[in-house]
């Protein structure tokens, strides 16, 4: 599939196909204006198959790079001007989340009261997860709800 290139905006590139649309949910792609291109099931030579997701005139804010760090931690980040990359960017998985995770603990204080949640990241042997700052539930990393 040719995936057609952008003159102004961010690509982000490398996405595991799982995570596709995890990624374009927490960029709130259903409410963008300008242009959007979607690929899923491309071929990658290094990751087999990948996804790339290309939206026109945005740009990377620091919360929509650490929100994107949550689902998909190695995903590539391009920065387009008049069709060239100019800047490429890393994200790195936080130690630290707060207020872009729901609990799914309905008791929890962070779903009773106006506050913002706050979630540790663990990793322990191959099990990703995230663990509330205030009541403990642990919720894998593949489970996460995003506010
Ligand atoms: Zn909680």
């Amino acid at each position: 599939m040719h995936v057609a290139a952008i003159r102004e905006g961010i690509v982000i590139d490398h996405i595991p196909p799982k995570k596709l649309f995890k990624v374009a949910a927490l960029l709130h792609l259903e409410d963008a204006t300008s242009p959007v291109t979607i690929g899923n099931n491309l071929e990658s030579s290094y990751l087999g198959k990948k996804g790339i997701i290309k939206v026109a005139d945005a740009s990377f804010s620091d919360e929509l790079l650490n929100r994107i760090a949550i689902v998909a931690p190695n995903v590539h980040l391009n920065v387009i001007k008049d069709y060239e990359v100019v800047e490429k960017k890393q994200v790195e998985q936080p130690d630290k989340v707060v207020g872009i995770i729901r609990c799914t603990n309905e008791k929890c204080i962070t779903n009773n009261e106006d506050m913002p949640t706050c979630f540790h990241y663990h990793k322990e042997e191959e099990e990703e997860y995230f663990a509330c700052h205030y009541c403990g539930r642990k919720i894998k990393a593949d489970k996460i709800e995003l506010l």
